[in-house]
């Protein structure tokens, strides 16, 4: 059978083909061969067979049916098992403890995916990816900094996240307009400002940022009243884009002691 694959657009499916960049992914992750790792969209391999020359076995989740019969050709069930399926729907919890997640992922996914992935953190050691660029700028945005925003809050709440090296569009085929980057995320344990109540935390979160140019005291005013900005010695004048995690784990505990004690 002919191992030649058309990129998919729909699958946003950028091969990395350049070797001086699948060598510094595979330097950054650093195989060893008793990893519990999954691969999320192995594609044509270019992270996955030299991933393999270490491992002794692989986890891949993979949704493109072609690409998933060329896998299933070029590797026994001992080395690699293959989860047919989309990524932002499958369990990352059935594959057990101390988890390594690594990937080049489809961009037009990639969101998502992290919010789906920080759901696991708990059984994760750690996480690489490939993305674009200026959503690792968001990862690692810093308050009060343009790319600061939901993405920034919620993932270094759980994960310190390291921005590692760009990736030029010419490294992929076909290119993507934009430039990447590859990151890695290290859960934090024990988390430095852990919420009482996460559901309360992640909605304090996603309605301070709904309406950026809201200042706190309108965007959070189901929830709090100016007496409890003064609680917290938090100017209710602020908008989101100021405020620390630390800040938003306070306010996501006062709301939920609130909640608790009515
Ligand atoms: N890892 C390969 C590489 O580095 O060249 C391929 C990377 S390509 C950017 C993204 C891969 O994710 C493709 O293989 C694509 O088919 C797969 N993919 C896209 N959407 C997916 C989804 N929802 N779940 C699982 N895999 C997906």
């Amino acid at each position: 059978m002919s191992d030649h694959h058309t990129p998919r657009k729909r699958f946003g499916q950028n091969f990395l083909h350049d070797p001086y960049f699948v060598r510094s992914c595979i330097d950054a992750i650093a195989p060893r061969p008793d990893d519990n790792m999954v691969e999320i969209g192995p594609g044509l391999g270019a992270l996955t067979e030299p991933l393999l020359q270490t491992l002794k076995h692989l986890h891949v989740v993979e949704i493109d049916r072609d690409l998933i019969a060329r896998l299933k050709r070029l590797h026994t069930p001992e080395r690699m098992t293959i989860h047919e399926g989309d990524a932002l729907k499958f369990d990352f919890g059935s594959l057990g403890q101390k988890l390594r997640v690594v990937g080049n992922l489809p961009y037009n996914i990639s969101t998502p995916l992290l919010f789906h992935l920080a759901q696991y953190a708990a059984q994760i050691r750690d996480m690489h990816f490939m993305l674009q660029k200026e959503v690792v700028q968001r990862m690692t945005a810093e308050p009060s900094s343009g790319h600061y925003g939901r993405l920034s809050v919620m993932l270094q709440y759980r994960f310190f996240v390291d921005h590692l090296f760009d990736v030029p569009g010419g490294a992929f085929n076909p290119p993507p307009k934009v430039t990447s980057a590859f990151v890695r995320l290290a859960p934090l344990a024990p988390l430095p400002w852990p919420a009482r109540n996460e559901a309360v935390f992640a909605n304090i979160v996603s309605s301070a940022f709904s309406t950026r140019r809201k200042t706190l005291r309108n965007a959070l005013k189901p929830y709090l009243n100016d007496a409890d900005f003064a609680a917290l010695g938090i100017d209710p004048m602020l908008r989101a884009e100021n405020l620390a995690i630390e800040q938003f784990v306070r306010i996501a505990n006062r709301v939920a002691e609130a909640d608790a004690h009515p």
